[in-house]
């Protein structure tokens, strides 16, 4: 793998934001897509940048072969969701929230205003789009005039009054502030508490205390804070300039990042004296695959903050330096061909984040 790939090729990298939306997908709404077709190496987890109108919606449709797990960055919307016991759910979310549908259930999502809703999608399986989306409108006009009108207590000519295939983006009005079953509020008259409440479907990741170290931040969410979350764990993460979240692997997961604000570079480092470094910015898309040596460094002047993903709802990650700190002095002088008391010096706890003042100490 050569530099050249580190200024915008790289196999690890994907500016999504860059890309022109998705065509013909009706009104209300854009979409950007990186699964395996785009971004060949993210096998294991897609992802979706979309934006809806106040009063866009995206219709109800489902993923045959994913969950969903969202973050919203900024604006409100609400999703209904349809488990197969029967129950469903209504939920509204704002910035730094989160939802988790489970694969194969049928949902929707529509933008309330003010102003635009921007989430991120991410699906635990790379491969995740076309012939594996399936929406109600494109179902309902592959299926039989008589069938349909039967099914649905319709005339034909109410049959023959609906869309003749997939509507995908549909705008009408602002939903009311208040309907159905749905749990919580986010309008500006909520409080922190209902902005703070979890749900079956949302967990408001902006409000929970953050993991704090000299370089930066974390919030993470597993399975753990979020029972529906089986199959995946999210985080977002905030680097100080000059700050490096510490080269690690995750033994259990593939990890797909968005960044959100600030630059940043990651060398994924692949075995047999493979490893590419990447450079990205605001709007980019990266991955880690599953067991692949990383790490982040803030490369800015800014905060750098980010979104992370992975494939399953337990995280996990073995870090150089715990790895290190493990080991007997002397087996670490040995491997690394030094004297014992260079390989004291050695780190001897995790540092998960290292600070640019820790680098110069
Ligand atoms: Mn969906
Ligand atoms: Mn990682």
């Amino acid at each position: 793998m050569s530099e050249q790939e580190g200024q915008g090729l790289s196999s690890f990298r994907y500016e999504l934001e860059k890309q022109p939306p998705k065509p013909n997908v009706g009104p209300g709404g854009t979409t950007r897509q990186a699964s395996a077709h785009e971004f060949p190496v993210s096998t294991g987890i897609a992802g979706v940048s979309m934006r809806l109108e106040p009063g866009g919606m995206r219709e109800l449709h489902w993923h045959a072969n994913a969950a969903e797990w969202a973050y919203v960055v900024e604006g409100y919307c609400r999703t209904t969701i349809l488990h197969p016991t029967g129950d469903s759910a209504t939920d509204d979310f704002g910035p730094g929230d989160v939802w988790y549908f489970p694969k194969g259930y049928g949902h929707s999502i529509q933008g309330l205003g003010p102003g635009e809703c921007h989430f991120l999608l991410i699906f635990d399986n790379g491969y995740f789009s076309e012939d594996h989306t399936f929406s109600v409108t494109d179902w309902i006009a592959h299926t039989p005039t008589s069938v349909a009108a039967q099914n649905l207590g319709f005339s034909e000519e109410d049959v023959a009054s609906l869309p003749s295939g997939e509507v995908y983006f549909a705008k009408g009005p602002v939903p009311a502030p208040e309907v159905g079953n749905r749990e919580v509020g986010l309008q500006s008259s909520s409080t922190r508490e209902q902005r703070s409440l979890v749900t079956t479907h949302r967990y408001p990741l902006e409000a929970q205390e953050p993991r704090e170290f000299a370089g930066g931040t974390i919030r993470l969410v597993t399975v753990e804070e979020f029972p529906i979350s089986t199959t995946m764990a999210g985080a977002i993460l905030e680097l100080e300039p000059g700050a490096i979240r510490e080269m690690h692997w995750h033994p259990n997961a593939d990890e797909w990042q968005y960044y959100l604000s600030g630059t940043a570079r990651m060398t994924v480092f692949m075995a047999q004296g493979h490893a590419e470094m990447v450079e990205f910015e605001a709007g980019d898309v990266g991955y880690a695959p599953q067991g692949s040596g990383h790490y982040i460094e803030n490369t800015g002047n800014d905060v750098c903050r980010l979104l992370l993903t992975f494939n399953s709802g337990h995280y996990q990650e073995i870090s150089l330096s715990e790895w290190l700190a493990s080991n007997p002095t002397q087996l670490l002088a040995t491997n690394f061909e030094i004297s014992e008391s260079l390989a004291e010096r050695f780190p001897r706890e995790q540092h998960f984040i290292v600070s640019w003042s820790d680098t110069r100490c």
